[in-house]
């Protein structure tokens, strides 16, 4: 059974204030509803101001995902059935939004991007004593009330979820890189995917938030779906929910249809044009995009194109990484397999992004350093990171609380170790040469893996 998905992803646009009126966006730290005004509360006679700022990050996100730009656009509101939006309408747009009929590239197909429209974010909905579906009550919090949002539309065009995973993090990588979005903020980047078996009705899962939870929730609901055809049952078209406890969806409402919404102008707000020129202008600030930074990387840097994918989409902040390790230590090679192996491993056990750990770029230029000269072994350097990455110690410290000696006489311990192994010295002289790696692990253990084993290797056939 072909499994046909969609997603429409909510992005909130970094910007001092509101969509619509002059409350800052950022409320970090404020008490629930202390970051609101008469109008993101949608007190009556209050009248929206629309953030032209906002204009300028869609725009670049649109030219970003290859979209035609709407020469004019408004606004429409949405009916709202929830209390979370005050005014019981969402500012949104329906009949002419920002921009559509674009695309973004993932490895195997081109996704569209049916459009993509900019609106107002809800206030937060706090469930207290139980999840959504069985709260004893709920409380609500305007803070967010307003926060300019884009949602991006794709067209049902992803098969499976590993097309889907690639999309969103490309796509994440490529609002960073425009500088309109930041993934460490509550709640910035949610999905709605609307799932369907070939033939079957659709189900729409509602704001989930976070990647993880994305493939969690999809993985699930293709299992339920085909279950429920396995067993000769119907598939509903409904809404549902992902729970982050259960990992399972369960039902929220029977889907509405485009008729509930009853969409109607926004009297209160004019027609925008989006000029020509002004396009341009926008384009001309247009920072380096992701597909062009993992090209660069691979002409400028020489490393594998697989590697420069995995910097550059995993996260900008680790492309940024990247390249601040190479301004101080010239061995982008070296680098670069360090940060796709280990270091991107030891990042993940501390379920952490590079920016959310210690680990500065000269902590680790010193450490590759370290190794480079020979000082440690490669194989100490994959110990001592792990510890280096959470902890933010240097090098030099944790050589020197581990007890690794800084500096070995190499020569002393080989010849050490060939007076206290003499059997397999006279192996190795009589043509075993599997004796030599006994030799070496010898070695090795006295300098607590300090140590490059080929050094090693041909300082013992010198002495012998
Ligand atoms: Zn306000």
């Amino acid at each position: 059974m072909k499994t046909i998905m969609g997603l429409e992803i909510h992005v909130h646009l970094l910007s001092k204030s509101k969509l619509f009126c002059n409350t800052p966006a950022n409320y970090e730290g404020k008490e629930p509803n202390d970051n609101t005004c008469p109008v993101c509360l949608g007190f009556p006679g209050s009248k929206p101001q629309f953030n032209k700022k906002v204009l300028e990050s869609a725009t670049m996100v649109a030219k970003a995902l290859d979209c035609d730009i709407s020469p004019a656009m408004f606004f429409s509101r949405k009916s709202y059935f929830y209390p979370d939006m005050p005014k019981n309408f969402q500012i949104t747009q329906y009949e002419i939004p920002i921009a559509r009929n674009g695309h973004l590239k993932i490895s195997n197909k081109k996704i569209t991007i049916g459009r993509i429209q900019i609106e107002e974010d809800p206030g937060k909905l706090v469930h207290v004593g139980g999840g959504i579906t069985n709260a004893q009550y709920v409380l609500i919090d305007y803070n967010r009330a307003g926060i300019p949002l884009i949602e991006i539309v794709t067209e049902p065009d992803f098969e499976n979820v590993q097309e889907v995973r690639e999309f969103l993090s490309k796509l994440q990588s490529i609002l960073e890189h425009l500088e309109v979005y930041d993934s460490s903020k509550e709640a910035s980047l949610r999905v709605d995917a609307n799932i369907s078996l070939e033939g079957g009705e659709r189900v729409e899962i509602k704001n989930i938030t976070g990647f993880a939870s994305v493939e969690k929730a999809l993985n699930y609901e293709i299992i339920r779906q085909q279950n429920l055809v396995r067993m000769g049952m119907k598939v509903e078209r409904e809404t549902r929910h992902f729970d982050e406890i259960t990992k399972a969806t369960s039902t929220l409402r029977k889907k509405e249809t485009e008729e509930d919404y009853g969409y109607i102008f926004e009297p209160d707000l004019p027609q925008f044009n989006v000029s020509e020129k002004f396009v341009k202008s926008i384009e001309a600030k247009m920072p380096e995009l992701p597909d062009a930074r993992v090209k660069r990387f691979v002409e400028e840097y020489s490393i594998p194109e697989n590697q420069s994918q995995i910097i550059v989409y995993t996260d900008k902040a680790l492309a940024d990484f990247f390249e601040d390790c190479v301004k101080s230590f010239d061995k982008p090679e070296y680098i670069s397999r360090w940060i796709v192996t280990d270091l991107l491993k030891v990042l993940n056990w501390n379920n952490q992004t590079i920016r959310q750990s210690k680990l500065t770029p000269k902590i680790f230029v010193e450490f590759l350093k370290t190794m480079d000269k020979g000082d440690i072994t490669e194989r100490l350097g994959k110990e001592l990171i792990k510890e280096l990455v959470p902890t933010g110690k240097s090098i030099k410290e944790l050589i020197k609380e581990k007890g690794v000696p800084k500096k070995i006489d190499l020569e002393d311990v080989v010849k050490e170790v060939i007076k206290e192994n003499k059997n397999a010295v006279d192996d190795y002289k009589s043509g075993n040469e599997k004796s030599i790696q006994f030799l070496i692990g010898q070695v090795l253990r006295k300098t607590k893996s300090a140590g490059d084993p080929n050094k090693i290797r041909e300082q013992i056939k010198k002495l012998i």
